[in-house]
């Protein structure tokens, strides 16, 4: 029985309700695509689908809009599936319970999928409708977005026309965001020597960072625990004498580390004197961030003696010395959006072999070349004091462009329709847009969507009215004659 028959819009919310009841997990949107396919088949409208199932529809302007540009609407098929312990739902078969509860719909103990089923339900609204005045409809949509953006990278738009890409695929209405970072993971190999000496092993932990999300996160200035690790290693060395065995730090390239340990080798005399020099050496190293890591923590746990492969002296110095002085975190800030962080990176994961200690950073930049720079950097750094580095996962920019004729028609019509200016907005992170960029010459895109809430958990909800309001921003946007 439909749950969502008596809500404005009518067409769609109920494109969005055959949605939930279609399974389309990331990896599994083959049944998905198979609807949208015998809609466009159904309706004559030409389309394209590939092996992915990243699917394009097209529908030709209508009557008068024949000079106006095309404009090319964007969303992802995949959405993320979680459930609640008391739920046992099979994602790959089965649809989603919907209610409607505060003016939200939700699904009984799943995600929702409006992040991005909203989207398919739009587009597909628009391209059924007979009554809506447009341009050539250029609709994109793509798989794997939650796990990779899979879809987006492998997509081929060579059959698209227009160079305006209206995403949505946001979650706040009135925010129009307008540039994203591109990345890229970076391995760095410093060589290490390594001889055999008989001593003391004892392990050094920095825990009880703050840690956060590389991306979302950086700005904030937190503590890194392997580069605390690091800058009291390095203060402990000027005060006694002992050998590196390895450092270990953080297990994610995309989250700042919050613990780090170090295993290292000394002379049993000398314990003693490390114990009474260790506090001293942990104030230096977290003075920076008793704000930000108020429960940072040091532990010295003593391993017994014995004979250990230690670093030689030289690779030990290099070794901290590189990690000192790679440069970490926020390096640059936007000139164009206040606030928003242009460039970083983040020594995510810090990890010890017999032959070398590997550093993997997240860089992120909403500038090519900023990134380009920075990567070139560590490459340039490492490679000079006898290390490797490996680059992977490159994903490109959305770049701001000062000069967007669909953005400025988008915050005219959103001041106009509701008296208040619409934000435009950019995050520090990946998004589709990025990917597109590289296939749409001259694109000029914006992201915009209706309220969402605890997307990508059980708690998920759409709000109605903000559907709806979103509905009719569309509708003025395709309206505009220019
Ligand atoms: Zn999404």
């Amino acid at each position: 029985m439909s749950v969502l028959s008596a809500l404005e819009p009518k067409s769609v919310f109920s494109y969005f309700e055959t949605i939930c009841s279609i399974p389309h997990p990331s990896g599994q949107e083959g049944l998905l695509a198979d609807y949208i396919v015998r809609f466009a088949q159904e309706r004559g409208l030409e389309h394209y689908r590939d092996e992915l199932h990243n699917v394009v529809v097209i529908k030709e302007a209508t009557a008068g809009y024949e000079q106006e540009e095309p404009i090319i609407l964007q969303g992802h098929l995949d959405m993320v599936c979680e459930q609640s312990s008391d739920r046992n739902i099979d994602f790959s078969s089965e649809g989603l319970d919907l209610y409607i509860e505060d003016g939200c719909i939700a699904a009984r103990g799943t995600t929702l999928g409006g992040d991005d089923g909203i989207a398919v339900a739009y587009a597909l609204a628009l391209l059924d409708a007979e009554d809506i005045p447009h341009p050539r409809l250029e609709v994109v949509l793509t798989v794997s977005e939650e796990v990779g953006m899979e879809g987006a990278a492998a997509i081929d738009l060579s059959m698209l026309r227009g160079h305006k890409v209206l995403n949505l695929d946001s979650e706040e209405e009135g925010q129009i965001m307008a540039s994203c970072a591109g990345g890229c993971r970076v391995d760095c190999q410093l060589p290490v020597e390594r001889t055999e000496l008989e001593g003391q092993l004892c392990v050094i932990t920095v825990s009880g960072l703050t840690g956060g999300h590389s991306g979302a996160e950086i700005h904030k200035r937190r503590g890194n625990a392997s580069r605390v690790l690091t800058r009291l290693l390095v203060e402990l060395g000027r005060q006694i004498s002992f050998s590196l065995v390895s450092l270990e730090g953080g297990s994610k390239d995309n989250a700042i580390p919050r613990e780090a340990k170090a295993q290292i080798v000394l002379s049993s005399k000398l314990l003693p004197a490390l114990s009474a020099a260790l506090p001293r050496c942990r104030d230096i190293a977290a003075a920076p961030y008793l704000e930000t890591d108020p429960n940072l923590e040091v532990k010295l746990t003593p391993m017994g003696h014995g004979l250990h492969k230690v670093m030689s002296s030289h690779s030990g110095q290099l070794v901290l010395t590189t990690i000192q002085f790679l440069p970490d975190g926020v390096q640059a800030m936007s000139q164009d959006i206040e606030g928003l962080v242009e460039t970083s990176l983040n020594l995510g994961v810090m990890s010890t072999r017999d032959s070398y200690v590997q550093l993997r950073f997240s860089v992120r930049s909403s500038k090519l070349a900023a990134k380009d720079e920075l990567k070139h950097h560590l490459y340039k750094t490492v490679t000079a004091l006898g290390g490797k580095v490996f680059f992977a996962g490159d994903y490109p920019p959305w770049e701001f462009r000062k000069d967007s004729p669909l953005r400025d028609d988008i915050c005219a019509l959103y001041e106009r329709l509701y008296q208040e200016k619409a934000r435009v907005v950019a995050i520090h992170a990946g998004l589709e847009c990025g990917m597109l960029s590289e296939k749409i010459a001259d694109m000029d895109a914006v992201s915009i969507g209706p309220n969402m809430h605890d997307i990508h958990t059980t708690e998920e909800r759409l709000e109605i009215d903000s559907v709806r309001r979103t509905w009719e921003l569309l509708l003025e946007i395709l309206a505009l004659k220019h």
